[in-house]
């Protein structure tokens, strides 16, 4: 694997323009799947692994057309793996045969497996799939959500995922000295800190203050999830508040 990630979808929003989170860790694993289809070079069927971060539609989107989709030649089983309440919610409002059909209890036309098996994850127990570890750590959103931090080819990256105030994950940045790559949110901007504030989300001005907390210098930082029509004013404003300029804090791009 010669790459970090693959964006197949960065931002808060689905528009003609804006597609919802997906980020591609390896060809068989995926981080939240808010944006697959228009983005994933190869057979979707080759999709394996998918962490979801936490509930909340826009990183869930397209999990029914995941499996669905070439249902009939699928020959590997789909695991999706999120936080207890996040498996719970994906089972009780999406594949509960009212909205999707529970693809839980239906096998594989090719293998007789199980099509999809539900995996629950926890802060802090790392998985090791494909030679890449996973650890699960704390979001602050308005249900549970999981970050991750990300480890492969000796390199590490943490995403923050959906997130307000959050003393853990900065923590874990500067304990995890691996870590070289930071990716965080941004839902809108500065001028709507109480929307953030009520939805959980951060603004350029809070990120500012957020990165008070690193005791390291040596980060790349990025920010994803920027809803669409918040996207002219982030920008400006990344030019604006001195720790973000300090760190050249920039969106992120299609890899890394
Ligand atoms: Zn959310
Ligand atoms: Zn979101």
């Amino acid at each position: 694997m010669d790459y970090l990630l693959k964006v197949l979808g960065s931002g808060g929003s689905k528009t003609k323009t804006n597609a919802t989170v997906s980020l591609q860790i390896a060809d068989n694993m995926l981080i939240d799947a808010g944006n697959i289809f228009q983005k994933y070079e190869f057979d979707t069927n080759k999709i394996e692994h998918v962490f979801i971060s936490h509930s909340h539609f826009d990183h869930i989107l397209e999990l029914p057309f995941l499996i669905e989709n070439g249902f009939t030649t699928r020959t590997k089983q789909l695991h999706i793996y999120g936080l207890q309440d996040t498996i719970a919610n994906i089972k009780k409002f999406m594949f509960n045969d009212y909205i999707w059909p529970d693809f839980s209890l239906i096998p594989l036309l090719t293998t007789g497996e199980k099509s999809i098996v539900f995996n629950e994850i926890e802060f802090g127990t790392t998985l090791y799939i494909n030679d890449i570890s996973i650890t699960p750590i704390p979001a602050n959103h308005i249900v549970p959500t999981a970050g991750f931090v990300i480890e492969k080819n000796d390199r590490a990256f943490a995403l923050s995922s959906d997130t307000y105030l959050n003393n853990d994950f900065w923590k874990t940045i500067n304990e995890n000295r691996k870590i070289d790559t930071v990716l965080v949110e941004i839902s809108f901007e500065s001028a709507l800190n109480g929307l953030a504030q009520i939805s959980k989300h951060l603004t350029p001005q809070l990120l500012d203050r957020e990165l008070e907390k690193l005791k390291r210098d040596d980060l790349e930082i990025y920010i994803y999830h920027v809803k669409e029509s918040s996207i002219p004013a982030v920008t400006e404003e990344l030019k604006n508040y001195s720790n973000l300029k300090k760190f050249d804090v920039k969106f992120l791009p299609e890899q890394l």
